[in-house]
């Protein structure tokens, strides 16, 4: 994840400062605000007509992913999600439409994936989060029971009526694998509402980019998993997420687990691979990245090309592992 912001950080800092806007020949400035938010350094770079506008924008954008901190988040004890875990095995409880639309985008991808994007890893995830503090494997038991809560369909939306129901008591959804992309998102959707189009939301590996700086084709940005040719990439109007094992991982016994967990498994994933998906937006960047990752680099391209023709892909297999499941990127 890291490589993706240092070296965007780099680029977007070698920028101009001052640019001139084509269409309205309106003089913008570049500004850049940061605030830390969801556990991580958020980063927004807009393009606008003063720093009073600017501001105003990036103030709003910046509560929008406060807001959504307060929904979505595992870590608060009172978010929305953590109430909603807490009546799970009863009824129905309705929910905000920002957790209803992010629960339904992580169904989706948990069918077509079968399974392999899940966001009732919950329990596991817990369980591997005490494992890289203690360096050691979690007990067989604890993982059978947590295996016992997880389960994509455990999980009944319906979407009329705003209601979830987490079918089994003790399960705990997660939603560290989607939520920073929907907040990238929303966040880009508040800079346009106060006129900010040429704009960049970046939350850890996940970036959100709106209409490119003025006078270029897009924001120049650094892939790190693609090949050297391709490496940077001016985007605009689209959703770039990077996942992997490259920051968060626990060694025992020799072998690297990852953050992210095989919900079909209970273990953490174990192939050295950093994978960045570039799709349309970036809650979908974010959850197919993680997704991604479990699929692992012999399958993951295939899938994606399958599931998702418009995005694009890359992975980048650690020195080594099997060349041969280095996949081909678009
Ligand atoms: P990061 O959040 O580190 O940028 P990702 O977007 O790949 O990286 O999300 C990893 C997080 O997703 C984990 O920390 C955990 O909260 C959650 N997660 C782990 N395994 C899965 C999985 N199989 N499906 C969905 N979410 C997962
Ligand atoms: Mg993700």
């Amino acid at each position: 994840m890291r490589p993706l912001i240092v070296l965007c950080s780099i680029l977007i800092t070698f920028t101009s400062r001052l640019a001139y806007c084509g269409v309205s020949s309106e003089r913008l400035e570049r500004f850049e605000y940061s605030q830390v938010a969801m556990g991580v350094r958020a980063r927004i770079v807009v393009y606008a007509a003063s720093q009073k506008s600017a501001e105003l924008a990036c103030t709003r954008a910046f509560a929008r992913i406060a807001q959504l901190e307060d929904v979505l988040s595992d870590y608060r004890p009172h978010s929305e999600l953590i109430r909603l875990c807490a009546k799970a095995g009863g009824p129905a409880v309705k929910v905000s439409r920002d957790l209803l639309k992010v629960l339904l985008k992580a169904q989706q991808v948990a069918r077509v994936s079968d399974g392999a994007f899940d966001i009732t890893v919950g329990p596991l995830v817990k369980l591997w989060r005490e494992a890289r503090s203690t360096r050691r494997m979690p007990d067989e038991s604890q993982l059978c029971s947590a295996r016992r809560l997880v389960g994509w369909r455990n999980i009944e939306i319906h979407p009329t009526n705003s209601t979830i129901r987490l079918k089994k008591p003790g399960m705990l959804l997660d939603l560290g694998g989607i939520a920073k992309g929907y907040a990238c998102d929303e966040a880009l959707k508040t800079l346009k509402l106060y006129g900010v189009r040429r704009a960049l939301v970046e939350m850890g590996g996940d970036i959100a980019l709106g209409d490119p700086p003025p006078g270029k084709g897009g924001w120049l940005i650094e892939i790190p998993c693609a090949p050297v040719e391709k490496r940077r990439q001016e985007l605009a109007n689209c959703g770039v997420s990077t996942s992997g094992d490259a920051e968060q991982f626990v060694e025992i016994d020799g072998r690297r687990y990852s953050h992210i967990v095989d919900p079909r498994t209970g273990v953490g994933v174990t192939h050295r691979a950093e994978v960045t998906v570039i799709a349309s937006d970036c809650t979908t960047s974010d959850s197919l990245a993680t997704a991604a990752s479990v699929l692992g680099p012999g399958k993951a391209a295939e899938w994606i090309r399958r599931h998702y023709p418009r995005a694009r892909i890359y992975v980048r297999v650690a020195a080594g592992e099997e060349a041969s499941s280095l996949s081909p990127s678009k």
